[in-house]
């Protein structure tokens, strides 16, 4: 966990005449200058010059460059969400006849983003299984422009092998994009791997404590300037100065909160593995996932978001399963420091196609910075009510 040298770079608060040991917050909206000539330049290189906080504010160029320097890229741009980072990214290399490939089982918001909105817009797309390289494969037309990954995905875990992928779009002309929220820039950096441009949902591990919504896409400074200058200048959602103080906050605990969450998430997995009445559990970081090869080829280690099935006899006890914990909250989101439960039953709709369906007795499960004691004996609540 070297990373914590570079997150208490010492020349942050060179930014501030008192000295401040934390990067005080630029809470304006807009700069001025002190010549039509200075007023001048800063508008013929609009992204890099603090002119208005549409654009760059001390608070987010600072989380910028710390962002960018984890994920190894050159450049960075912070976003009002996470959505907001994909969003802007993807619609800026996008115009009317592309295709589009993305992995089945992506953020669910991305899908609609290809379903609800580009469509629209005469941008077509494709989803493949993304274990598969055949699939990707095949999945390419003429008008090919953008392979969306998001390694690992959601629910089930499921990973690209992501230097094959990149190596196949690069030689045909293909851009790639990854979501990178599930493993943090410290257990994966897909820029090393080939990506040319890596999404994270900060709201989730990087802020940390489930007080902030925010995004945050990097790559290299002539990708980033461009999305600069089309999708989040035109957009406009962008992160407020608070917000990134809040963040920058966050990214100062990250090491210490992820190897403590892996820490626990590693012994409730090896309790839920060894109990009766689950029939599944899906993580990563077991040597059970079938990807578990391929995951230790190119992370560094796995997180606290997984999912685990129980055998259950009706969707009364799914729901009692739930209902019974009493530490472990009931929620979306996840990566903060309280535990998160997601009963898949929830959702469950008897007149939905088999193959859209989640089965009813999956749970995904966010692990916090409790003592693992607590989680356990919460599930244990839950397995004594079923
Ligand atoms: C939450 C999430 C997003 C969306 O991020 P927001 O900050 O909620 O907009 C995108 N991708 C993944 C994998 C997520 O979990």
């Amino acid at each position: 966990m070297n990373l914590m040298s570079g997150l208490f770079d010492p020349k942050e608060n060179a930014l501030d005449p008192y000295g401040s040991i934390v990067p005080p917050i630029y809470q304006t909206s807009n700069f001025a200058f002190d010549s039509v000539e200075s007023f001048r330049l800063a508008f013929l290189a609009e992204a890099d010059s603090t002119l208005y906080t549409r654009g760059n504010n001390p608070s987010q160029v600072l989380l910028c460059q710390k962002l960018a320097a984890l994920e190894k890229t050159e450049s960075c741009l912070v976003f009002s969400s996470g959505i907001a980072a994909i969003s802007a990214t993807i619609c800026s290399f996008l115009k009317a006849g592309d295709h589009v490939i993305c992995v089945k089982g992506a953020y669910s918001w991305t899908n609609k983003l290809l379903i609800n909105i580009l469509e629209d817009f005469g941008v077509s797309h494709s989803f493949v299984d993304g274990r598969s390289m055949e699939e990707i494969m095949a999945a390419k037309t003429d008008h090919t422009r953008m392979l969306i990954l998001e390694s690992p995905n959601s629910m089930y875990f499921h990973l690209q092998d992501i230097k094959a992928a990149c190596d196949w779009a690069k030689k045909n002309d293909i851009l790639t994009t990854l979501d990178n929220s599930y493993a943090t820039p410290l257990f994966q950096n897909p820029a090393e791997l080939g990506v040319d441009l890596v999404t994270h949902s900060i709201s989730k591990y990087i802020a940390g404590h489930s007080d902030v919504v925010a995004g945050a896409v990097m790559g290299s400074k002539e990708l980033i300037d461009h999305i600069f200058y089309k999708g989040y200048m035109t957009f406009g959602a962008v992160m407020s100065p608070h917000d990134a103080s809040l963040i920058l906050r966050g990214l100062r605990t990250l090491p210490v909160r992820m190897k403590r969450i892996q820490e626990t998430t590693e012994k409730v997995v090896d309790y839920l593995v060894s109990h009766e009445k689950v029939s599944a559990v899906h993580h990563l970081g077991h040597s059970s996932h079938p990807q578990y090869d391929l995951a230790c080829q190119q992370m560094s280690g796995s997180t606290g978001l997984f999912s685990f099935e129980l055998q259950l006899g009706t969707r009364e006890e799914a729901e009692a399963f739930a209902d019974a914990l009493e530490h472990i909250r009931i929620a979306v989101s996840w990566g903060g420091y309280e535990s998160l439960i997601i009963p898949l039953v929830t959702f469950w709709d008897a007149s939905a196609p088999a193959e859209e369906q989640h089965p009813w007795n999956l749970y995904r499960l966010s692990i916090g910075l409790e003592d693992v004691k607590v989680i356990i004996e919460d599930l244990e609540r839950g397995f004594a009510a079923i």
